[in-house]
């Protein structure tokens, strides 16, 4: 199966980037289609990046104080009904239950798009005095959604994410947390995932249902286009209201809680993808990789094959001893070349090739994932191999982040003139950020989607200050936004 692989050239990413990303989900093994239109199965190897996210997302999210929790899947219709805005948002692609052991049910269950309206319904019955504030809690699970058009990890019918549902005593509380979980999200997908991200505030047509504000951060692919990649929602009372979640202050009065939500998918494997993998495969940030080194033993002779075999294995152990994620490729009947672009493809970091001639001459050969040509290239004394490899995996680490930082930064214009603005997003392409100064007006911004189906993907937190016209109507502008075609 593994030597088929190579006869299949990959769709190049200048070509057909949608080709080019599918081509890499299916060869580097990461998700498979499922006999369920619009679901996904995940593969071991992807659902290890998965693994390797979470934990990490999960250890910095309980850092905060939030504690996880598991609710059931399965919502009863009237609690979606109970926020106007909430079911308006969801109703299209919510998918439903209607019988049950048989038997057609009295109330059917919804499939949870999002946990909120059964988590409140919960909270509604655990919050009664300012001493039960605030309550913070997480799950990591799956939700289904009902999309017509789907695309692995991107958009699929059920995937996986955690939702924190926070409810606190006073709004400025909320409104700390709903910025707080922004920041942990910020700089867990910019230092863990390596990720460079937009970080702002949606526009109101662009707010998750039920939210008095959504904060949101956004990464930018490799075709241009803009991906959500997490968000955080101040719902000020909303939810409170609709589903009476009131406690009794320090001087006996009723009040309503003030909530906040937020969460991240299994979209960021798709972010992963598309923002560092190129034409050879998946490059994968030393943090998330299940293997961040691959030893690959290079011999013609089998009398050879020995010795290397063997000091393949004490690197193999002197690096596991230094905590390093370490795999020896030592399949036989297949060829060195082979292996290296099999590793390639799985976006292995760090390949080290040991040889008869290394044997002799005391050293070891290591190649990075994340560079080209000869400077990718580097020897090693063995006795360093463990020391230099995990700096070399930090170092791996910051330049696959610079190289996106760069790639984004090519990416980002600033317009002052509308006909500038649509001509960048014409044709099939992404367009990259727009970064234009925006009045606030709704009717300026449907005006820009319909006509460059570019959205509102944020308007960031930091304004310069400076002020200037509305791109669309003229009109003086204190905020620039960033707009972008976006998946
Ligand atoms: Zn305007």
């Amino acid at each position: 199966m593994a030597e088929k692989q190579d006869d299949r050239k990959v769709t190049p990413r200048s070509q057909d980037f949608a080709g080019w990303y599918n081509d890499i989900v299916l060869r580097a093994e990461l998700a498979d289609y499922s006999p369920v239109r619009g679901c996904i199965v995940f593969r071991p190897d992807g659902f290890a990046i998965w693994e390797a996210l979470r934990d990490e997302l999960d250890r910095r999210i309980k850092r905060t104080g939030a504690r996880n929790a598991y609710f059931p899947l399965f919502i009863p219709q009237s609690f979606l009904r109970k926020e106007a805005q909430h079911v308006e948002g969801f109703a299209p692609e919510v998918a439903a239950v209607t019988h049950g052991g048989g038997e057609e049910l009295e109330e059917p269950l919804i499939v949870r798009p999002t946990s909120e309206t059964i988590i409140n319904h919960m909270f509604a019955q655990w919050i009664h005095s300012y001493r039960d504030l605030p309550l913070m809690v997480n799950q990591w699970c799956n939700v289904v959604r009902w999309e017509m058009r789907t695309r692995l990890f991107l958009r699929t019918a059920e995937f996986l994410w955690q939702e924190g549902h926070t409810a606190h005593a006073s709004r400025e509380e909320a409104e700390r947390e709903t910025l707080t979980m922004l920041e942990v999200y910020r700089s867990f997908v910019e230092e863990f995932l390596a990720i460079p991200l937009i970080v702002g505030r949606k526009s109101a047509a662009e707010r998750f249902p039920g939210a008095d504000e959504t904060y949101t951060i956004e990464g930018l692919m490799g075709d241009g286009r803009a991906l959500q990649c997490g968000t955080s929602h101040f719902l000020g009372q909303n939810f409170a209201k609709a589903f009476e979640i009131k406690y009794l202050d320090e001087q006996n009065q009723l009040q309503y809680a003030w909530q906040t939500s937020w969460g991240v998918s299994t979209r960021l494997l798709g972010a992963i993808i598309m923002v560092h993998g190129d034409d050879q495969g998946l490059r994968l940030p030393p943090t998330v990789a299940s293997t961040q080194v691959v030893i690959v033993p290079i011999y013609r002779k089998p009398e050879e094959g020995e010795a290397v075999l063997a000091k393949a294995g004490e690197i193999r152990e002197a690096l596991e001893k230094a905590g390093v994620r370490v795999r020896l490729d030592a399949r036989d009947g297949v060829s060195p070349g082979f292996k290296f672009n099999d590793w390639e493809m799985r976006g292995v970091p760090l390949r080290i090739e040991i040889g008869p001639r290394d044997l002799a001459s005391g050293e070891v050969v290591l190649a990075r994932r994340d560079l080209k040509g000869p400077e990718a290239k580097s020897k090693v004394p063995v006795a360093a191999a463990a020391t230099k490899v995990s700096a070399l995996l930090d170092d791996i680490q910051r330049s696959l982040y610079q190289q996106a930082r760069e790639a984004m930064s090519r990416e980002t214009r600033e317009f002052a003139n509308y006909a500038d603005l649509k001509k960048q997003m014409e044709g099939e392409g992404g367009g990259g950020f727009a970064v234009v100064f925006w009045c606030g007006n709704p009717a300026c911004e449907t005006r820009i989607r319909e006509e460059t189906r570019a959205t509102c993907r944020a308007i960031p937190l930091n304004q310069s200050g400076s002020h200037g016209n509305c791109i669309v109507c003229g009109n003086p502008a204190s905020e620039r936004a960033h707009f972008a075609k976006a998946y």
